[in-house]
């Protein structure tokens, strides 16, 4: 009998008469070793790269897998929004209601969502809410209707998708990014948008879904006002009136995990408008941008303004143009360009680093993010 050592460290034996019995055991033998080393090796790549997928989140996520940041910031319109008229338990609706959709947002991110699927689900939270000026609670039209505007945009393909003048849609948000998605076009208006939401299986809701007593009341004393003032038009799309100028419109900017920007803004537009009035909210440009390159931008305040000077696009074309950073831009489009012509609101927006920027001209803006310690933070009045 030979004994010997091979490579695996198996004994071998050899003897004389049985060589085709042993042969046949060896190799069984050494074919069941080699597949528990490949098991083991195999375990051992698997466990090297856990502990650097842990590592990695350690380092870039604060325990999230991600290579980007991630971030989200919301709006619930700008306007005369003063501590003295606001009773602490409106307060605390409003403050409830705002981190409830900064949540469910930030919570899509969280789990690897789309900044696009983080922008619809908090305006869709906020459009049923009867507190802000979309979808439920939406403004009313000189002739006692609701005329609802939304827009939403991909910073990484420039897709948008916008829907104005829709009176039976729920959640105009949703219709615009079927826009975006289903369609050839980037904007459809009135009869023909609930069409084409019809024809999507999208839910109609009568005009009395919209309804509440609270903007009834508005409308009332905004009708009231202009038989004072003998209904100069200029006054009936503009309202100067300081209690008129609570315009609750709701909007979302969000940032994902693959780096992704995307915006969005929904509205019922401005109390007592007529002749089919149309404000920036559903402007791709005006009320809503998005950019990977630049930012995402979604504005609120009296939109006429907002349209003249293509605001959420101009933020966007500064940054791109002249490289200043978000906050700069910002600043400069809604702290010095607005005003200059009488413009009043404000604009949420966010770069493609997770920089924030909450700008705005009037007493008071409804606003919500989520801190660098990933605390969510709610404002309403300036600092
Ligand atoms: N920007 C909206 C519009 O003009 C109103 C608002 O933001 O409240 O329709």
């Amino acid at each position: 009998m030979i004994m010997s050592w091979d490579a695996f460290g198996m004994r071998v034996c050899r003897a004389a008469g049985d060589e085709t019995e042993f042969f046949e055991s060896y190799f069984e033998e050494r074919n069941e070793m080699t597949n528990s080393i490949n098991l083991i090796s195999g375990s051992i790549t698997l466990g090297v790269f856990w502990v650097l997928l842990i590592a990695a989140e350690y380092t870039y996520g604060q325990g999230e897998t991600t290579m980007h940041p991630y971030r989200l910031v919301i709006q619930g319109g700008a306007g005369t929004i003063s501590r003295g008229q606001m009773t602490p338990e409106l307060e605390k609706e409003y403050t409830d209601k705002l981190l409830e959709a900064l949540n469910t947002g930030y919570g899509i991110l969280q789990k690897n969502g789309t900044s696009l699927d983080a922008v619809e689900t908090v305006i869709k939270i906020l459009e049923d809410s009867p507190l802000f000026n979309a979808g439920k609670g939406a403004v009313f039209t000189h002739e006692g209707t609701n005329e609802l505007d939304a827009s939403i945009m991909d910073g990484r393909t420039l897709k948008a998708g916008a829907v104005a003048a829709v009176k039976h849609i729920k959640n105009p948000i949703s219709l615009a990014r079927l826009v975006m998605e289903q369609s050839a076009h980037v904007m459809l208006v009135g009869e023909g948008a609930e069409a084409f939401a019809k024809g999507h299986g999208v839910q109609l809701v009568p005009q009395e879904y919209f309804y509440t007593e609270k903007r009834w009341q508005q409308y009332l004393k905004a009708k009231e006002d202009e038989k004072k003032d003998s209904g100069a038009p200029r006054k009936q799309v503009a309202p100067e009136d300081s209690s008129q100028k609570k315009h609750g419109t709701v909007g979302c900017v969000a940032l994902d995990k693959m780096g992704n920007l995307a915006a969005g803004t929904s509205t019922g537009g401005t109390t007592n408008k007529r002749f089919g009035r149309v404000g920036d909210s559903p402007i791709i440009g005006a009320g809503t941008y998005a950019d990977n390159r630049t930012c995402a931008v979604s504005a609120t305040g009296t939109g006429e303004y907002f349209i003249r000077l293509a605001v959420a696009h101009d933020i966007s074309a500064m940054m791109e143009y002249t490289g200043v950073p978000l906050e700069k831009a910002a600043q400069t489009v809604v702290m010095e360009k607005l005003p200059k012509i009488g413009g009043d609101g404000g604009v949420i927006a966010i770069d493609g680093h997770g920089n924030i920027a909450m700008p705005f001209n009037t007493t008071g803006m409804y606003r919500a993010y989520i801190d660098d310690g990933g605390k969510p933070v709610v404002k309403i009045y300036k600092e």
